[in-house]
């Protein structure tokens, strides 16, 4: 059995229907990604086009035709929204208004005069035009996922192609007021084309929408809510990576924060573990991750960064939390930090062990009064790295002998 060419075109709104369809229920689900909607409409107001131009191509009604191609360029200006969207989050209106509008009125015009052809040559000129820039949108956000987005790409580039030879032949046969629709191999190929890739090109969409949602489920449970810091297995996660060279971990514990929520509520307590969330990124932001522990306890790890130099990034957290003031139920109050440093200098980093010698350095600062940096390490010549304060009774950094290792 062959397929006749009115055929085809019900096959193509019968699968654009169960298209979006399948995306409607996709943002249903989740509904977070928002291009869904658009691209939803997008290929709704295209089946029906397609449906209105089948009608149009047995009656010849110059009005249905119009119709029909209107709602079939409003589609076009949907899908190229939709791209737009799932690239910027931001649905283009005025973009996709202009487009569907001028192109609706620069094809009707004809269309309703009686110039048929001249209508349904700038028909597939402005479906090229549009599904060429909805390719290039694409493409712009490519470094999301490199291999769907490029194939993406190349499927709205053959589909907009596909209509260039409509148009050419129409043109070369130099006929304006057409008494029957076209019907030729270019017409014929172009609904084929369209058929072919309408199906891949809402897999690979679908596709990379649950990739999408995959990153973003990852990203939460990596994510601690409070602070937007990465959790404890977030930083772990990352230490699975190839790390080479020394490693140092600082671990901070605030001071007392039991008491600073007894005294001056839990949103204040809050609020310091935001503001020095906010110090700790800030500080770290070039050398090492920062994360959150849990309750008041943090991390910043540093690949490449040798003890000392952790030791003094460190301090430098600690003193700018101590600047700091907050407002609480008891009125303004400071709040004071303890932290521990340790480095590994071996090839294969052990975390634990990494870990085990921070808390040791941490548990002595807190002994040796809080609001303090101990380090773990057992070379003497760490003294000579650190400078006295100016009264020479205390030194920024408290040297404690843990053996490392
Ligand atoms: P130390 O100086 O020895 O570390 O004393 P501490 O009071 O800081 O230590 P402790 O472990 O006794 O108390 C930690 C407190 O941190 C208890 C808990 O209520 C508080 N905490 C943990 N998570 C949160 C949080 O998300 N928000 C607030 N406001 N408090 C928290
Ligand atoms: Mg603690
Ligand atoms: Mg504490």
């Amino acid at each position: 059995m062959t397929l006749d060419y009115h055929s085809l075109l019900t096959a193509f709104a019968l699968s654009g229907c169960g298209l979006a369809l399948t995306f409607l229920v996709s943002w249903l689900v989740s509904r977070s990604e928002r291009f869904l909607i658009a691209w939803t409409l997008g290929v709704s107001f295209m089946a029906l086009g397609v449906l209105g131009y089948s009608l149009y191509a047995q009656t010849m009604s110059a009005p249905i035709g119009a119709a029909g191609y209107t709602i079939l360029l409003t589609g076009l200006a949907f899908v190229f929204g939709a791209g737009r969207e799932f690239r910027t989050g931001v649905l283009p209106w005025r973009s996709m208004s202009v487009m569907a509008t001028a192109s609706s009125i620069l094809m009707a015009v004809p269309m309703l005069a009686g110039y048929n052809g001249i209508a349904i040559v700038l028909l597939n000129v402005a479906a090229t035009i549009i599904l060429l820039i909805t390719a290039w949108d694409y493409w712009l956000g490519r470094a999301e996922a490199r291999l769907a987005i490029g194939l993406l790409t190349v499927l709205y580039i053959v589909t907009g192609l596909s209509f260039v030879p409509c148009a050419i032949l129409l043109v070369q046969a130099g006929e304006w007021r057409l008494s029957e629709a076209p019907s030729n191999w270019a017409e014929d190929l172009n609904i084929i084309v369209s058929l072919t890739t309408l199906a891949g090109i809402g897999a690979l969409s679908l596709a990379l929408n649950q990739a999408r949602l995959a990153r973003g489920h990852k990203r939460d449970a990596e994510t601690d809510p409070l602070t937007g810091l990465l959790n404890r297995r977030a930083l772990l996660n990352h230490l699975a990576g190839d790390i080479e060279g020394p490693v140092s971990l600082v671990v901070f514990d605030l001071d007392h924060f039991k008491a600073v929520n007894d005294r001056h509520g839990h949103q204040a307590g809050d609020e310091v573990l935001r503001t020095f969330s906010e110090i700790l990124m800030l500080s770290g932001r070039s050398k090492g991750l920062a994360a959150r522990l849990g309750g008041e306890e943090f991390a910043l790890l540093m690949p490449g960064v040798p003890l000392v130099k952790a030791a003094i990034l460190a301090d430098s957290v600690r003193t700018r939390l101590a600047k700091r003031h907050f407002a609480g139920n008891g009125g303004s109050f400071g709040c004071t930090v303890s932290a521990g440093v340790s480095c590994s200098e071996g090839a294969a980093i052990d975390f634990d062990m990494l870990l085990h010698d921070a808390d040791k350095a941490l548990y002595a600062a807190k002994r040796n009064g809080r609001d303090r940096i101990a380090v773990s390490s057992d070379e003497t010549e760490f003294l000579a790295h650190m400078h006295p304060s100016a009264d020479g009774q205390r030194g920024p950094v408290d040297l404690v002998r843990v053996k490392t290792g």
